[in-house]
């Protein structure tokens, strides 16, 4: 659309043109009703439609199954790394609270320091020593034959890993893989026979920050320690249908015209075809150049976020600065990893991911 730049913001970032400009179509009076949904009580029949309807699509997009609980939180995923524990780690009659985490980035070591507030935490893997260019095979964990659950993120936003496959841990271990999907929900299948909570962020792949999305098998609803926030309290946020307390109601509602966009794409299955398409472009021309090095694993690469250093990085400030003027922005890499970083989710076009490489090219032309 016009005006618009491709925004490779790792998050928030980029939603699809046609949500917002739906979004700015209904601002005033939704569906003719007289008021914007920020206006609507949560309890009346308007919002009552979006939110089931949001309910519905998201379902039907990531093949929940019926077993399974759809939840809309708040606080966002670092939220989680607290609401996780409380609800879980105590779930094991007879132990002493106790999780494994696989810490394959900066997100999963969050994870694990907060954890520790709630029980014991067992690093079950970790890359940290070799730099974070990789994930760890399930035969190498060290898995506890105790824990309440296995706690891992299945795409690291900053050091840029992902996880092609849920892992499977042995069934009769009794515990429960756990996973912050916070960049790469909705970007791929998810495989609910091997893992027993999902959660994200809202503000890569859904929608608005503020919203957290928490999918959790029923059986887990009921564990939570007496201390946990009555409105953290999975069991409860369910039983009201995401309406215990006052949800994020806009922020829903925007989920909701994202999830029928994806629809539009082809679901799931349509989306994910065009991020191979477009991660694949991109890691062939890196692999491609000695002017730029991405190094990670790949076998890992994550389709979400790339990161990039440039061979000089002396040449940084010059590479953002001539990007921004080609209206391609937000490509700083994290700075605990430096150089580049382009997120390039869902709502990024292949013509932007085509546009970031013809610039590239030309950097690298004109800094030979
Ligand atoms: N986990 C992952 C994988 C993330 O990418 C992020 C945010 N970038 C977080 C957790 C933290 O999310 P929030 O700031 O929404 O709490």
């Amino acid at each position: 659309a016009a005006g618009r730049l491709y925004n490779f913001s790792a998050g928030p970032s980029a939603l699809p043109a046609e949500v917002l400009q739906q979004a700015a179509d209904e601002m005033l009076s939704w569906h003719g009703c007289g008021m914007s949904v920020m206006e609507m009580s949560h309890r009346g029949k308007e919002f009552g439609s979006i939110l089931a309807q949001a309910f519905a699509d998201l379902r039907e997009l990531l093949a929940v199954p019926d077993n399974f609980r759809i939840l809309f939180m708040q606080g966002g995923a670092i939220a989680e790394n607290a609401i996780v524990p409380m609800n879980l780690i105590g779930r094991r009659a007879g132990f002493t609270p106790k999780a494994d985490y696989v810490v394959t980035g900066t997100w999963s070591i969050k994870s694990q320091e907060e954890a520790r507030k709630y029980g014991e935490v067992n690093i079950a893997a970790s890359t940290e020593a070799q730099g974070f260019l990789s994930i760890p095979p399930v035969a190498e964990w060290r898995l506890s034959d105790d824990a309440a659950y296995v706690h891992l993120c299945t795409n690291e936003t900053i050091v840029g890993v992902e996880y092609h496959e849920m892992p499977m841990i042995g069934q009769d271990s009794g515990s429960v893989v756990v996973a912050d999907a916070s960049s790469h929900i909705l970007s791929r299948p998810i495989d609910f026979s091997r893992v027993g909570v999902v959660y994200a962020g809202a503000q890569k792949n859904i929608g608005p920050a503020g919203l957290t999305l928490v999918i959790v098998r029923d059986d887990l609803l009921d564990h939570a320690l007496p201390i946990t926030p009555t409105a953290f309290n999975w069991r409860i946020v369910s039983d009201a249908d995401s309406m215990y307390n006052t949800p994020p109601t806009y922020a829903i509602y925007i989920a909701g015209l994202v999830f029928q966009w994806l629809k539009r794409q082809g679901g799931v299955a349509g989306i994910e075809r065009a991020n191979i398409a477009k991660a694949q472009l991109l890691y062939d021309y890196l692999d491609s150049s000695a002017f730029y090095v991405n190094r990670v694993d790949p076998a890992c690469r994550s389709r979400m976020n790339v990161p990039f250093q440039l061979r000089d990085a002396t040449r940084n400030d010059a590479f953002l600065e001539a990007a921004r003027a080609r209206g391609l922005v937000q490509l700083k890499g994290h700075k605990l990893v430096g150089g580049m970083r382009a997120s390039i989710y869902n709502a990024m076009p292949l013509a932007g991911v085509q546009a970031l490489i013809e610039f590239m090219r030309e950097f690298e032309r004109t800094s030979a």
